[in-house]
């Protein structure tokens, strides 16, 4: 087979002709390697590749492999992570200048993970800048590109994993979503992204974006590689005080068992003013699916929805604003060169040459949420609602089993469409935020294009730790329709 056509083949279908010695990593991973070096310059996705060290990891699977070793989950399968965990050895920015040349001493537990998984780390993916953003355009090093038309955003934040995996340049993809960074871009690119329930991945060595809301999760092109992916990194970690201590569930086993008596819930709040009619269509069009396998519907309200992106934005910059406070170009981060004549100077300095406009925004918008005589009125009442949030949630899974309804309420938009208008950039996380308000798992299937051929995404969200119901209810849709086959023609003909 050409090394090139290789990048089609479905996470399973790679990791069957490993296991069965038809294919060696190495030649696996040179094809990806390939196909990055042909198709990356468009897209902007990677911001770090180490061929020579992908190659070595592979080489040593493939040793292990023709030893008799015992092999971990993802034996040999390169898997691309965003630039917001730190490996060991390679470098790891952010995105960001403050954190340009920095080379973490250490690895983030689900780097840990892949590595014990036997994964080939093949490499770090362009992101929005500490990860905020809806679009990939605030990295430092480059806006990404939609591979499905290169003209539009691949969503955000972590855009870089979302078209990695949508171009065919990694099989699969690790990303974060503090408030739909996973789910989104997965959604605007096609592919199958999975934020899990807070506290089942560690987020040890995960750069903190806002740390009640952050989440590691897989991307993959079909369920059954973001299970595998989900099942590698999950698990406690005594460096994660937030990580649960339940056991993992065998996801990759159980992805695939029919689900009976399902009972979806549709929320009236999720299709509302805002929802672009060709995304309600596809939506309403994979609950059709659902319904010819016998699935039961009930409408559900979650009233407190409406003020979900007040809410996040204000919990997640007075996360954020503290995070961040340790980039002073002392403790960390960028240092600025010149003679600052205060402590306060050089501060001022460092951070205003480090950080990015929309980060910067965050830091501002935080502080003064947190600061005296506001915290009530603003933090403090943010939280109030947070709690209402994981309320709404918690009633509307006593009725039914899972919810179900858009990602984003429009397609893939222009690149630079919305970067002068912070509040329409916000937006785009109507749907997703609320998850990780209440720390519940989502994800993200694609299920449909819109007439001039961008994805669409059907969300589906669970109560805590049932990534499992997700899944099998995401392997529904996947058995009777196509969409997860689907791959843009912009890449089509090369591979
Ligand atoms: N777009 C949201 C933000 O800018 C979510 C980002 C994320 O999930 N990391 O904060």
């Amino acid at each position: 087979m050409a090394s090139s056509s290789l990048t089609k083949l479905s996470f399973s279908e790679l990791l069957n002709r490993l296991n069965k010695r038809e294919l060696t990593s190495v030649e696996v991973t040179e094809s990806f390697l390939k196909a990055i070096r042909q198709r990356d310059p468009s897209l902007n996705a990677f911001v770090h590749v180490d061929e020579e060290e992908a190659l070595r990891q592979a080489k040593e699977i493939d040793h292990k492999r023709a030893s008799g070793h015992p092999l971990g989950i993802l034996a040999g399968i390169p898997v691309a992570t965003k630039d917001v965990l730190c490996t060991r050895g390679q470098p790891t920015t952010c995105a960001s200048r403050m954190l340009k040349g920095f080379v973490p001493p250490y690895d983030a537990c689900a780097i840990t993970k892949l590595r014990q998984a036997d994964a080939v780390l093949i490499g770090k993916t362009n992101m929005d800048e500490f990860a905020m953003g809806s679009s990939g355009e605030n990295s430092a090093w480059g806006a990404t590109r939609n591979p499905w038309d290169i003209e539009r955003i691949p969503g955000g934040s972590s855009s870089g994993s979302a078209a990695a995996v949508a171009a065919r340049m990694a099989p699969v993809a690790l990303g974060s979503d503090t408030g739909g960074s996973i789910r989104q871009p997965a959604a605007l690119c096609g592919i199958v992204g999975l934020k899990p329930t807070y506290g089942r991945v560690s987020r040890y060595g995960l750069i903190a974006y806002a740390s009640s809301l952050d989440q590691v999760g897989p991307f993959a092109t079909d369920i059954q590689g973001a299970a595998a992916l989900l099942e590698a990194v999950s698990g406690h970690d005594p460096r994660d005080s937030t990580s649960v201590n339940q056991p993992v569930p065998a996801y990759s086993q159980l992805f695939d068992q029919p689900l009976a008596g399902l009972k979806i819930g549709i929320p009236a709040e999720y299709f509302s003013e805002g929802l672009d009619p060709e995304i309600e269509a596809s939506v309403r069009q994979a609950l059709k699916v659902y319904e010819s396998q016998g699935v039961q519907f009930k409408e559900i309200h979650l009233p407190h929805s409406k003020y979900a992106i007040a809410t996040y934005y204000l919990v997640a910059t007075s996360e954020a604003s503290s995070n961040l406070a340790r980039y002073d170009g002392v403790h960390y981060g960028h240092r600025a060169a010149g003679d600052s004549q205060s402590l306060a100077e050089m501060y001022e300095a460092s951070r205003g040459e480090g950080f990015g406009d929309e980060v910067k925004r965050r830091i501002m918008l935080g502080v003064f949420s947190l600061s005296a005589g506001y915290a009530d009125k603003f933090y403090t009442k943010a939280l109030q609602v947070r709690r209402l949030i994981r309320n709404d949630f918690d009633a509307a899974f006593q009725q039914v089993d899972v919810i179900a309804g858009p990602v984003t309420p429009t397609p893939a938009f222009k690149i630079g469409e919305k970067t002068e208008d912070p509040l329409a950039m916000y937006l785009s996380d109507i749907y997703t935020i609320s998850a990780n308000l209440a720390g519940i798992p989502g994800i993200s299937l694609p299920c449909g294009l819109t007439k001039s051929g961008l994805p669409i995404g059907l969300q589906l969200l669970a109560p805590p730790f049932e990534e499992v119901r997700l899944l099998q209810t995401g392997r529904m849709l996947e058995r009777e329709t196509d969409w997860h086959l689907m791959s843009p023609t912009t890449i089509q003909d090369d591979i």
